[in-house]
Formats: C-alpha cells, sequence, structure tokens
C-alpha cells in the first residue's frame, strides 16, 4: 500500500464503505483518522463500533429525511449536491444548534447522471446565498469526481475548472480551505492540479466485492 499517511500538502480520507470493522480497524491503527463513507446506514454502524476520535466524512449522495441523523456525528459533508439538501442541513443544524462543515458538490464531469450543481449554480450559489442566508453552516470548499475515462487530457480540465472556481472563491470567503478531489485512479493528476484531500478507497483496502 501507497503510504497516503506521511504528507504535509494534502489530507487523505481512507474511503471505507463496504469494507469491514477489522479492515477499517487497521487502516486506523496504521494513523488514519478520515474516513469515507458514501451510504448513512453503513456511516452510523461504523461510528458505533469504531474508535471515535475518527473523522466521518459523508461523499455519496444525502437524502434530505436522513440528514438528522448524520449530522450529529458527521465531520465534514462533501456531497451537499442540491439547494434542498442544503436548505435541510441549515434547519436541521439549527435544532441541534451546531455548526455544520460542508463541501458542494460540483458535477464537473457535465454527465448527467452524476449528482451536484453545476458549474455556474455552484458559483452564483456561493456568492450570492451562503453567507447570509445558512448562518448554522460552514462552507469549507468543493468536492468533484472527473468522469471515468482514459483520456488524461478529459480529467486534467475537468479538474483545472473546479481548481479555477476554488482559488476565486477562497478570495471572497474566508471559511474556505478544502478542495477534495482525486480518487485511486486519478489522485496524481488531482494533486497536481490543486487538490488538497483526496478520497481513496481501493489504493488503501484493495478493491471492493459488491455482492
Ligand atoms: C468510492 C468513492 C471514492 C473512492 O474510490 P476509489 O476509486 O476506490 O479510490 C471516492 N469518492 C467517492 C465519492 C466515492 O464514492
Amino acid at each position: 500500500m501507497e503510504n497516503f499517511l506521511k504528507n504535509n500538502n494534502y489530507k487523505c480520507v481512507a474511503v471505507s464503505k463496504t469494507k469491514t470493522i477489522n479492515e477499517i480497524n487497521n487502516i486506523y491503527k496504521l494513523g488514519h483518522r478520515d474516513f469515507g463513507e458514501n451510504k448513512v446506514q453503513e456511516l452510523l454502524k461504523k461510528q458505533k463500533e469504531l474508535p471515535q476520535d475518527i473523522n466521518w466524512h459523508m461523499i455519496g449522495h444525502l437524502q434530505t429525511n436522513k440528514v438528522k441523523k448524520i449530522l450529529p456525528i458527521s465531520y465534514l459533508i462533501q456531497s451537499v449536491d442540491s439547494l434542498k439538501l442544503l436548505n435541510v442541513i441549515q434547519k436541521e443544524s439549527k435544532k441541534l444548534n451546531i455548526i455544520s462543515n460542508i463541501l458542494i458538490q460540483v458535477n464537473i464531469s457535465e454527465e448527467i447522471s452524476k449528482y451536484g450543481f453545476q458549474y455556474d449554480e455552484a458559483d452564483s450559489l456561493i456568492t450570492k446565498n451562503l453567507k447570509k442566508k445558512y448562518k448554522n453552516i460552514k462552507l469549507r470548499g468543493l468536492m468533484g469526481m472527473a468522469s471515468f475515462t482514459d483520456d488524461e487530457n478529459i480529467i486534467k480540465n475537468q479538474f483545472n475548472k473546479l481548481n479555477n472556481l476554488y482559488i476565486q472563491k477562497k478570495d471572497e470567503i474566508d471559511s474556505i480551505n478544502t478542495l477534495s478531489m482525486g480518487m485511486s485512479n486519478d489522485y496524481k493528476l488531482a494533486l497536481e492540479h490543486g487538490s488538497n484531500m483526496i478520497r481513496i478507497g481501493s489504493k488503501i483496502f484493495g478493491e471492493r466485492n459488491y455482492h
């Protein structure tokens, strides 16, 4: 396994979806504290059974009816992909009297099937609304997934575009410090294009088996 831990330039979220408590514990023992899950039930179950100093990242599409459950235990919700979800996170955070850390997910691949705000939507939302309207939300930055393709130029363009938006918004909003892009297959390109948070599953845990 490549050592994703020893560096000062980026944070690595170990994506533990489908992996067992034992497998996660082995990575925890190496010093990893940031883990990512894409399903609420799975995250909640693992959070109960594993050490309490883990930072849990929600990285998958989040249904609004599950927001209430996930907010108290999530360190960062990376997959905020709609206004509706943003509004529910604000409402529930206020009830809980907490400030929730989020990333805005941008659909950089422009594939219709993928979740996330379009580039322009994200741009105007962040500038116009976020500061004033969402008092219980702290916007930490942006998250994106590149297309699944072997064409490096396509991936580079997508990462580059998201990085440009990130740099611009970071100047406007003090709390922004995180650009989450890059997975097992494309993290090197992502880091070359400004990413400071990579989400690595198979390169840490091995391939996933879906039953
Ligand atoms: C599964 C997943 C990852 C990690 O994928 P790998 O290719 O195994 O590194 C990263 N980000 C998201 C949003 C995921 O769902």
